[in-house]
């Protein structure tokens, strides 16, 4: 087909809904921790598609899974089952505390599903006024108007009209507070196990402990958002395994699919007897090639060695932040776990860092930002030690280059 017209980020402005500002260049091509843009300039990857590829691009062992499932079958909607949705099910309930799955095509409609798992539930069980849920300050959950509500940026779910009800934000960490305001009418207490959007802010054991505890006191459910820390990130499969607390409920999604969409809420046999027939449902969920492409991923990176290649990383990650801080000191310090990482700025440096977004942009090198303080790293669970040292020799000459 003759090509009539230009693909260049201009026509973004022209076709698209402005509701992202993207950046100049587009890339067309990836390989492992590396991607092309139009022009053929090479980056390193530091961000992973925000959390998402966590084989790198295009890894072997998801691209043959998605060309086998795609000269089989791609979709028959849940009028039927299909094989690959009911292996990987199988698979994500041998890595974790869950009996059962619910598959949907991202974060927010794992979510979605969670919020309205644990409202039936409530209502069934102990009656319709308990119906509270309750979440954290900074959290987030995604964009559909129920995630978004729970969620605790306002200025997310401002301006949508009349929001979904009973939904209460408190501060993470803060369990005095939770605990004075938790009641027998809370259904719910949602939570990211390691907040990754409100700027990697990770739990204490001291709360995340307090909060089950709350939650049987009142026999409210606990529902992890491991949507960002899920599938290996921290260096466990999931992070609750790190941190000695199984909630009732999960949501898992960005690195399930490795960049093929898809995402899954999973809980208890008994949690799950409270979606019966016709309460809920999705006409991609357990879509054949997403499930195919994720049983692949999820068969990858839960190899111990995999899973321990994540905290080796760290450590490289770490090292290498604290000796470009020890020449451009711009960093108070390196936060989070696993490879979902966060360089908070200094005091002097507050607000800077999608600068050094740009800047890192411009040596080749990318990376995320979580709020206007934290320069954030997300990148592919197996990356080479070469391409974290070539992605750290850009990051700091693009510092360097700040820092004038
Ligand atoms: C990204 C994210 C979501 C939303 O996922 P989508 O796939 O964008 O809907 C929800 N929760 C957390 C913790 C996330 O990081």
């Amino acid at each position: 087909m003759a090509k009539e017209f230009n693909v260049e980020r201009q026509l973004f402005d022209e076709v698209m809904v402005p509701c992202y500002s993207p950046m100049e260049v587009i890339p067309v091509k990836g390989a492992g921790a590396r991607v092309w843009d139009q022009a053929g300039r090479e980056y390193v990857d530091f961000a992973g598609g925000i959390a998402v590829s966590c084989l790198g691009h295009c890894h072997p062992v998801m691209v043959d899974a998605l060309k086998e499932q795609a000269d089989k079958l791609w979709h028959l909607s849940n009028v039927m089952t299909n094989e690959p949705a009911l292996r990987l099910a199988k698979l994500l309930t041998e890595q974790c505390f869950a009996d059962k799955v619910f598959f949907a095509n991202s974060g927010a409609e794992a979510n979605e599903a969670a919020l309205k798992l644990a409202r039936r539930y409530a209502a069934d069980k102990f009656g319709p006024e308990k119906s509270e849920i309750i979440s954290f300050k900074q959290g987030f959950h995604g964009r559909t108007f129920f995630t978004v509500t729970v969620g605790g940026q306002a200025a997310y779910s401002d301006g949508f009209g009349p929001k979904p009800g009973d939904v209460t934000h408190l501060a993470y960490n803060d369990l005095a507070s939770l605990a004075e305001h938790m009641s027998d009418r809370t259904c719910a207490v949602m939570m990211e196990p390691l907040q990754g959007e409100g700027g990697i802010i990770a739990p204490t054991a001291e709360f995340v402990q307090g909060v089950r505890e709350l939650c049987d006191k009142h026999n409210a459910l606990l529902i992890f958002d491991e949507v960002q820390t899920g599938n290996g990130r921290t260096g466990d499969f999931y992070a609750y395994q790190g941190l000695g607390v199984t909630p009732d409920i999960l949501s898992t999604a960005k690195s399930l699919g490795g960049g093929f969409p898809i995402g899954a809420m999973l809980t208890t046999s008994e949690l799950a007897t409270h979606l019966k027939i016709g309460t809920h449902g999705s006409t991609y969920g357990g879509n054949p090639l997403a499930c195919a492409v994720a049983e692949a991923v999820v068969s990858e990176v839960s190899k111990p060695q995999v899973l321990a290649g994540v905290k080796e990383r760290e450590q490289w990650f770490r090292d290498a932040l604290q000796a470009i801080n020890a020449k451009y000191p711009i960093f108070d310090e390196v936060r989070g776990k696993g490879l979902l990482l966060g360089a908070a700025l200094t005091e002097e440096w507050q607000g800077r860092a999608r600068d050094i977004l740009v800047a890192a942009g411009e040596e080749g090198l990318m990376v995320l930002i979580a709020g206007a303080n934290v320069v954030r790293f997300t990148p592919s669970l197996v990356i080479s030690k070469e391409d974290i040292d070539e992605g750290m020799a850009r990051l700091e000459r693009a510092i360097a280059k700040i820092y004038q």
